[in-house]
């Protein structure tokens, strides 16, 4: 029988079906993959309970990466699971260390909704965190988890291969699949939410995690999938085309809010082409579900475009 997944709605910003984290059972031991915020915990800890295992019991707490609705309630449960051992990419162990950089950073991008949204950040103590090496394996008991490194939506993400469910947690790395979208089969978003998006990377990293060949997949959002390759292909050609718009949008040398506003709407076109595409044409409803994810794609996509600029300033000595 394959080994079981149990899919958490940490109810992120107060909705359903947007954000998960994953309970997983290997003999007598239990991991959380992903955390979710701060304010998730007591709801993550309450699956615990109802799941008949004790905060004690769970050995792992493994995050695909630092993002806060990924990672922000790391701190706190680590706190709550006296055994636990937080994993996570080597890069993104340093943040748990440490989070004062990615709060800082939220906190410009969330401006006053950052406490309603991701409550306080607890640093993780060192001693606890495991870093995983890219191709490393952990037993959760009798249970195997791979960590492969998977860069393009951030630097420090990996995601989880768990071989005896024929799954795939894949964090951000394999694009946003919201189960109210799959109502005319299989789709997928990719995210490029600031301020790591590297395309090549991200193309490569959908090409390694189709590659594991698993018959599922469990993005963080939302729930488990058939792992199928039109998904594959939807990502590649989402990802290509916000490549495309970071290019446009520095070769036509735009800056400041006209940036900022070029890249909302050029988002907010591909999203609506993709939806279109996917039998949801005119549907304000399933537009309204990708607007959130429209406005960080879109921040993400100027910031890379400035990155790219201050880069070109820094080599010909005149950094901006
Ligand atoms: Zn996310």
């Amino acid at each position: 029988m394959p080994a079981d997944v149990l899919t958490l709605d940490t109810h992120y910003a107060h909705r359903d079906d947007l954000a998960a984290a994953y309970l997983l059972t290997g003999g007598d031991e239990v991991a959380f993959v992903e955390t979710n915020t701060a304010l998730a915990v007591p709801r993550l800890l309450e699956a615990l309970r109802r799941a008949g295992k004790r905060p004690e019991d769970v050995r792992y707490i493994a995050i695909t990466h630092i993002h806060l609705d990924h990672a922000g309630g790391a701190g706190p449960l680590m706190q709550a699971c006296p055994n636990a051992t937080l994993l996570a990419h080597p890069l993104a162990a340093t943040h748990a260390i440490d989070p004062s950089r990615i709060e800082a950073g939220a906190r410009q991008v969330y401006g006053e909704a950052f406490d309603a949204l991701y409550g306080e950040i607890v640093p993780v103590p060192e001693g606890r965190v495991h870093a995983l090496g890219d191709g490393e394996t952990v037993m959760l008991g009798d249970r195997p988890l791979v960590a492969w490194h998977t860069a393009g939506h951030a630097k420090h993400h990996l995601v989880l291969h768990d071989p005896d469910a024929d799954t795939v947690y894949t964090g951000d790395s394999f694009g946003l699949l919201y189960p109210s979208l799959q109502a005319h089969g299989p789709f997928v978003v990719p995210s490029t939410t600031p301020t790591d998006f590297d395309p090549e990377a991200a193309h490569a990293s959908v090409d390694r995690i189709a590659g594991l060949g698993t018959r599922w997949l469990h993005p963080t959002h939302f729930g488990r999938h058939a792992m199928v390759p039109a998904l594959a292909d939807q990502l590649h050609r989402l990802i290509a085309a916000h490549a495309a718009v970071v290019d446009q949008a520095d070769a036509a040398g735009l800056d400041g809010d006209a940036l900022d506003g070029a890249c909302v709407d050029a988002v907010t076109r591909l999203f609506d082409e993709a939806l279109s595409r996917h039998g949801f044409a005119g549907d304000a409803e399933a537009a309204s579900q990708l607007r959130f994810d429209a406005e960080l794609n879109a921040q993400g996509l100027a910031f890379a475009v400035r990155k790219r600029r201050f880069k070109r300033a820094k080599a010909s000595g005149h950094p901006g």
